[in-house]
């Protein structure tokens, strides 16, 4: 029996274990410690942002955005409805109401051209979602947003080592969230962190990360003792993540050059099928380097996706689909509302299918997904 490939396996490629076992007998496990230093730094000079933040995960990231912002109840926020559920929930939370805009067809990122007229006087910002670690058309977005008066918040989780005209995912708006979990391209388990941008905002993001009291600040000697001083949580992992997350920071150009070889043999397999008009590969407009985070395709209209997944997981190739458009989910329908017509998103999030890429797939098991995707698509 052939083993099933699957679409995704957390990656260990270096000193993980070393770095691990050095939190463990240095007794220092809470956050904010060496190790967590070093992904600041890292991400500070990697990510060009004055100032990152270790969070536990790319939605707590999202969450400091919103209280860092003074999200209120009734405030509109707009973003795509195709992406993953925090880009939303991190402002609903705050009781603000996402408002959806559609998808461009080539990147399936948020249509900025349709931004303008989903805006009302109760917005307060964009958050353009770079999906697959393609960018979204920031200059336009930040300058619609500069026009408005709006903030910009962007959800970079999967747009770690991707840029845009040169500037890096995550460094272009006044806040920047990036995720570290294990179905991203660096993985801590569970991670991520906030690139607060604008320099005004960081004394209170520091803050909001740690409960809202000025820790930082008196651990730093320039107060004699911390008091609370803001609304905030706990958003400060432990050194176990970051210990974790410097092993892989240390290789990151080794994994994105590792997924790129992937990604970049499955793109010239199909470019004959895609000729055939049997699927649609991704497109990279010029002014955006991408991170290989994803290979996905787009099944013509039409095509039975489901039996597709059924025909790949016959030949033990498990792809994936996602997302569903948040504004038909439960919440979405509760909480959010659309800023327009949505049908490119209703259209091409039922066409999509992502293969299985991570950086130690073996070539036959490459060749096996695209020899499955040839004859089966
Ligand atoms: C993965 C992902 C998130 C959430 O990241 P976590 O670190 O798991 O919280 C948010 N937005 C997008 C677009 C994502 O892909």
């Amino acid at each position: 029996m052939m083993h099933s490939i699957p679409f995704n396996r957390p990656f260990l490629i270096g000193r993980e274990l070393e770095y691990l076992n050095e939190v463990c007998v240095s007794g220092r496990l809470a956050g904010d410690g060496p190790f967590t230093r070093q992904v600041h730094a890292w991400i500070e000079s990697r990510c060009s942002t004055p100032r990152a933040l270790l969070t536990h995960s790319c939605t707590a990231a999202l969450e400091m955005a919103a209280l860092l912002l003074d999200i209120v109840p009734g405030d509109e926020v707009i973003m795509p409805s195709y992406t993953f559920v925090s880009t939303a929930a991190a402002f609903a939370l705050r009781g603000a109401v996402p408002v959806f805009v559609d998808i461009r067809a080539d990147t399936l990122n948020i249509d900025e051209t349709l931004i303008e007229e989903a805006i009302t006087s109760r917005t307060r910002a964009i958050v353009p979602v770079h999906y697959a670690g393609v960018s979204c058309e920031m200059d336009s977005i930040m300058s619609i947003a500069r026009r408005h008066g709006l903030r910009v918040i962007e959800d970079a989780a999967q747009g770690v080592m991707a840029s845009y005209r040169g500037r890096p995912l995550g460094s272009m708006g006044d806040l920047g969230a990036i995720s570290f979990h294990e179905t991203k391209n660096i993985v801590a388990g569970e991670g991520g962190a906030l690139l607060v941008n604008d320099d005004a905002l960081g004394p209170r993001a520091e803050m909001i990360r740690e409960k809202g009291t000025d820790r930082s600040r008196f651990l730093r000697g320039e107060v004699d003792r911390y008091t609370w001083q803001e609304v905030g949580s706990s958003y400060l992992p432990s050194e176990l993540v970051a210990a974790l997350l410097v092993a892989q920071l240390e290789r990151a150009d080794a994994i994105t050059q590792a997924r790129m070889a992937i990604w970049n043999a499955y793109h010239e397999a199909f470019e004959r099928t895609e000729a055939d008009g049997r699927l649609r590969r991704p497109i990279v407009p010029d002014n955006c380097q991408h991170n290989a985070h994803m290979y996905y395709l787009i099944l013509p209209p039409g095509r039975n996706r489901e039996a597709v997944v059924g025909a790949l997981r016959g030949a033990g190739v498990q792809p994936v689909s996602h997302y569903v458009p948040l504004h038909s989910s439960p919440a979405g329908m509760r909480h959010g509302r659309a800023g327009g017509d949505l049908s490119r998103t209703e259209i091409l999030a039922q066409r999509v299918l992502r293969l299985p890429l991570w950086p130690g797939m073996q070539d036959h098991d490459v060749n096996r997904v695209i020899e499955a995707v040839t004859v089966r698509v």
